[in-house]
This record gives C-alpha cells, structure tokens and sequence, in this order.
C-alpha cells in the first residue's frame, strides 16, 4: 500500500522519498531500519525532528526492546555482551548494545529490559568504563526503576576477596530501585563460557517469549566492532608457532623478560596495537609430577575431563586442563567435603575466614595436599573440583602493520620463593623455560577498544608504562611510523637499573631520533640512594605535561594496577592542582571527563 499524507504521519516531501525508498527494500533491510529506527528512539542515539502534535499514530510497533550495558576491562564482557546481542537480535528482540561509559543515564527511564554484564577488578572495583555508571547508579541521583526488567551477568574470579562485587552491586542496587528480575544474576568465575552461555539462554528464552520474529536489528552504540572473521577464537585457539624467544634482560639483571614473536600466518587473526594475546598455557610437568606422587596416582588412569564426557590421561589432564597453582575459597571448601580430615574441616568453619585467607595465599594444591593429608581422594573426584586452567592475556607489543601475520608479547617470567619452595608463574615460565622457536602455542586475540590510539592522528600522545607495561607503546608507536601519524608524543618508561633492564632501548632511540618519539623520561629505580619511579619524572615535568593535556594530549597507562597505576592517577590530578590552579574535586572531576572522552585510556592489572 502506497504512503499518502492522509494515512501517514509525514509530509508531502517525506512522503514522496519514502515511497521511493520503501519499495526498493528486501525484507531483511524493511526488518533492520525498523529495528533501528526503534533502538534509536530508545537511546536518543540521534536527534530525531520533534514528534508531530498530530496525525496518525506509528504503523510499526517494535516486537521488544533490550538495552545491553557492559563494562569490560580485557574485552570479555564486551564479547559475551555482542553474542547476547545477537541472539536476542535473531529472536526479533530489538538490542541497543553499549558499553556503559557510552550510555547516557538520562536514557535509563526509556529502558524497559536492561541486561548488565560486567566484571570486577582489583579489591572489587569495577572496570574502567563502568566507574562512572556504576556511580551514578549507586548515587542519589539514580531514577526509580518500577517497571524496569533486568538481570545481571557478573564476571570474576573466586580466587579474589570481593568476588564478583561489581555485578552484585548492579544487581542489588537494580532491585532496590525498584527493578524486577528476568533471570537470577549468574556469578561467574574466572571459567565463565558455560555459566556465561547458560545465562544468555535464560534470558534469550525469556524476552523472546511472546516476541514476534519480525523487527531485529541491534544498535551498536559507540561499540567498536572489531570483531575478525577467522575462525580461531577464545574457545578454538590457534596453534601459532614461535619464531623468536629472547631474553631483553643484559647479564646480571635480578629479571628475566621475554621478547616472543609469534606467527599468526594462516589464522586469519586481526589485530590492532592495545589488543592483548591470549595463550593457553600448561602448567609445570614439575608440579604436575610431585602432585601426582603425593597422591599416589597412577598418571595414565583416564579421567573425564568436561560434561562431553571427553577422556584425558592423568597427567596431560593436570598439564593441559586443570589449574593447580591457585587455591581459593570455594575450591577449599569442596575439597573439605571430599575428606575427613578434621583439620580442613576446620579451616572452612565459620570464625576462620582470616585464617583461610591468610592459608590460600602464595599455596598451591601441592602444599593443600601436602598439608591435610588429602592422599585418598580418587583421581577423578579430586578433579571433578577443580577450576579450568585459563589463558593468559598478555598486552600486544607489535603493530600488525610494521610486521604482517606477526605478533609480538613482552612477558616477565614470574619466580619467587614462598613458603618454603619455588613457585613459577604458569605461563611465563613456560614461555621464558620450556618453548623454543618451532614450538606451537595455542593463542588468540583479545580485543580492547578501550586502549587504542587517539582517531585524529595530529593529537598529543602520552605514554605511561613501566616494566613490561611499556609493551603496548612499542606498538603504538611501531603503528604510527607506519601511519605516519603527526602529533607529538611522549613516554614515560622505568625499571630497576639502566644498564640492565632498558627494554628495547635501542628501539626507543631510534624513535627518538626518527621523531616518532618527541620526548622520553626514564626513571630507573634502583640506581640511586632514593627510589625514582615514573610519576616522579612526571612531577618534575609537571609545567609541559599540563601544557600537553591541555593541548588534548591522550594519556595512557599500562602496568601494575596495585600500586603504580594508583600512584599514576594521584599524581595526575597533583599536576593539574599545581599547574592548573584546580582544587582536589576539579581535578578528580578533570581526569574523569577525559576518562568519558576516552582520552585517559589504562590497560592495568
Ligand atoms: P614492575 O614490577 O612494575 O617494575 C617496573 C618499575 O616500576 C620498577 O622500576 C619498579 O621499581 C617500579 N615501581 C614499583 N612500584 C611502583 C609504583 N608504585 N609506581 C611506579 N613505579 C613503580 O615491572 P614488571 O615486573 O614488568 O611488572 C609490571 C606489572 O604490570 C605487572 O604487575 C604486570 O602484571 C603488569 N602488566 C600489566 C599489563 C596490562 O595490564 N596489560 C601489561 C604488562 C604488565 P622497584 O621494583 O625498584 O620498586
């Protein structure tokens, strides 16, 4: 049926140019611009014209809507948040897909299904693009939600003291304000995919019930979509081999990093510099030995290794599968329930919650073992508790455009000494001892749109990166000698000592030299009487750094969380109360713009 002002709400000019268009449409186009038409009055994603004061009302009414909020800090909820999209898109659910450092809380009145997944850091934080969210929705300014349906799908790892504490503070904060649940908010550890996949049925299942099949489309607000076509993925790794492993430490150093570089030819792998590489690391045969020996098992019995059903030799299944290097609390209490012994009971009762914390530091399962006496337990039972052995995000140190089908990771091999024994840092180790160029690893790519390099290439650039945090400046600045992208930059770089630790120096001059690199401030903390750290080197250039940020600079940090990236942020909001004239709350509220501008970028842990 032909559009005419009298059946319609438009106008003679909209009217003539919808008719133009709406003819010429397959249905999968007619489906798409109606699903998106909606999404977009549900964000306010673009300035529609005023609603008519009269005429007839709109011919279509969307099937349901759902609004998807990530906060992700590795890109893992990013992942989960896109597949759900998908699936609900395919079951005719309207999506609007955002991360929620781009939604706009105004909006959240209009929102009518709100699906959360997000993850926590640290001592409970949540990730970088979900502080100010997470704020608001907390705070006093939070609207009433009666009439919101929601669920929450939270993202962490048990074998930290606030488990999952963002996504619960989502979750009970969503109810308190009035919010109905869709489905149970699912906790994840560190293993998610099945409790994850589990999740996203339930709710597919339930906002599709009643939806017709009809208006799909998903709303990709501010999500960078870098999704690559290879079929080499998180749950299917690419077997990539290893072309050159070095150590970048000169003789003497008191540590050991590893310069990898690694073929991705033939996987079809895309990345960008910021994006981190997955491996899959196994664990020490070592370990894996001594635990085997305590137990007195036999390493070939088969034991079934997923709910497939799949059979692995004992100790393939200890190298390749199971994490034994970490203890927490939940895995401690189920081990409490496989034996009798009364000193693990005991452990796990209330009134000893320091004491187990104090206990599952630094230990493994060998001192678990070794400690209660768990000889006994059958092979099987033992690991039916046992978490998957994760992979490894390690931050991309190469720039696919300076060196195609290659990446390349810097990694510290991590070693120490703990109650009374060695310990090893999985997959470190194993890269640093035990693989050799032609040796395979499984890998894939993480991608992280929330560190990349500014769009406009002529902004100022600041790089913040001690240690092995200096990887992603490598490929920052290796891309922008390709690109030959014009703003100034700058780094900041330590480590212990000069003559040892000056990772990649030589690149770095050349740089320097090249002018890809406008300036570098080094601070090696272990050459002189006092300590010197990167955020000293930034005070004493406080003047030009605020110029710099002034100017638009981008600033980016990688590195430890704990200490350096905390000292880092301190002294940023120093600099602007120096330089700036800024009281304390100007400055917090100065970093936090540019965090929401995305031109204060981190990539800690
Ligand atoms: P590191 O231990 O961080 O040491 C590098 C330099 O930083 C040393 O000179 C160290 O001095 C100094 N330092 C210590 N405390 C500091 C502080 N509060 N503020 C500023 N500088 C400080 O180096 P690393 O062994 O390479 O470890 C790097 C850390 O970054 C690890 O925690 C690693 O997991 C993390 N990392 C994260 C990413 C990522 O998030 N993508 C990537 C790479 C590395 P002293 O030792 O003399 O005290």
């Amino acid at each position: 049926m032909e559009l005419q002002v009298s059946n319609s709400p438009f106008n003679e000019e909209q009217t003539k140019l919808l008719n133009q268009l709406l003819p010429t449409l397959t249905g999968a186009q007619a489906s798409w611009l109606s699903g998106y038409l909606t999404a977009l009055q549900g964000t306010g994603g673009i300035a529609l014209a005023a609603q008519p004061q009269t005429g007839a009302p709109s011919a279509a009414i969307p099937a349901k809507e759902a609004t998807i909020l990530f906060g992700s800090q590795t890109g893992n909820c990013s992942g989960l948040a896109k597949k759900l999209s998908k699936k609900l898109s395919e079951q005719g659910v309207n999506v609007t897909l955002s991360s929620m450092s781009d939604f706009k809380p105004a909006n959240l009145k209009k929102v009518r299904n709100l699906l959360i997944v997000v993850s926590t850091h640290g001592e409970g934080e949540p990730p970088d693009n979900a502080i100010s969210f997470h704020e608001f929705l907390l705070g006093k300014r939070a609207p009433k939600l009666e009439g919101v349906s929601f669920s929450v799908l939270a993202l962490g790892d048990t074998s930290y003291e606030f488990f999952c504490q963002t996504g619960k503070d989502f979750d009970q904060r969503l109810e308190e304000l009035g919010g109905t649940r869709i489905v149970p908010r699912v906790d994840c550890d560190v293993d998610f995919d099945e409790a994850a996949a589990g999740w996203i049925d339930d709710v597919v299942r339930k906002l599709s019930e009643g939806s017709a099949q009809a208006s799909a489309a998903a709303s990709l607000a501010g999500t960078a979509l870098t999704e690559t076509e290879s079929e080499y993925s998180r749950t299917n790794p690419f077997h990539a081999e290893i072309l050159e492993n070095i150590n970048l430490n000169g003789r003497g150093s008191d540590r050991e990093t590893r310069h990898l570089e690694i073929s991705l030819e033939g996987s079809g792998l895309q990345y960008e510099p910021g994006d981190s590489l997955g491996i899959y690391p196994e664990n020490h045969p070592q370990l894996v030995d001594d635990l085997i020996e305590a137990m007195g098992w036999n390493p070939e019995e088969s034991i079934t290794v997923n709910k497939q059903g799949d059979l692995l030799a004992l100790r393939k299944a200890l190298l390749q599968h199971y994490e034994i290097t970490v203890l927490t609390k939940p895995l401690i209490k189920q081990f409490a329930e496989l034996t009798s012994n009364p000193g693990l009971q005991e452990l796990v009762e209330p009134g000893h919650e320091q004491e187990l914390k104090q206990y599952i530091e630094e230990r493994d399962l060998l001192d678990l073992v070794q400690d209660y006496q768990l000889k006994g337990i059958p092979a099987a039972s033992f690991a039916s508790v046992l978490r998957k052995l994760p992979a490894r995000l390690y931050s991309i140190s190469s720039s696919p455009k300076a060196t195609p089908d290659e990446v390349h990771i810097t990694v510290r091999a991590v070693q120490y000494e703990a109650h009374g024994r060695d310990r090893y840092g999985v997959c470190s180790t194993q890269l640093a001892e035990r693989l050799q160029p032609g040796d395979t690893l499984p890998v894939y790519i993480q991608h992280n749109p929330n560190f990349k390099l500014p769009a406009d290439p002529g902004a100022p650039v600041i790089m913040i990166g001690p240690g092995t945090g200096v990887a992603p400046f490598r490929a920052f600045l290796s891309e922008r000698e390709e690109t030959g992208a014009e703003g100034k930059t700058w780094l900041f770089y330590g480590d212990q000592h000069f003559a040892t630790d000056f990772l990649y120096q030589i690149e770095w001059q050349r740089w320097l030299k090249d002018g890809v690199l406008t300036r570098m401030d080094v601070a090696f903390s272990r050459d002189t009487d006092q300590k010197v750290y990167v955020q000293h080197r930034m005070l004493e250039k406080s003047r030009e750094l605020y110029e710099w940020l002034q100017e638009g600079a981008y600033v980016y940090v990688c590195g430890d969380e704990k200490k350096m990236a905390h000292d880092v942020h301190a002294t940023l909001a120093a600099i602007l109360e120096k330089e700036g004239g800024l009281s304390q709350e100007e400055a917090a509220d100065y970093l936090h713009r540019m965090q929401q501008e995305k031109r204060y970028q981190r990539d800690v842990y």
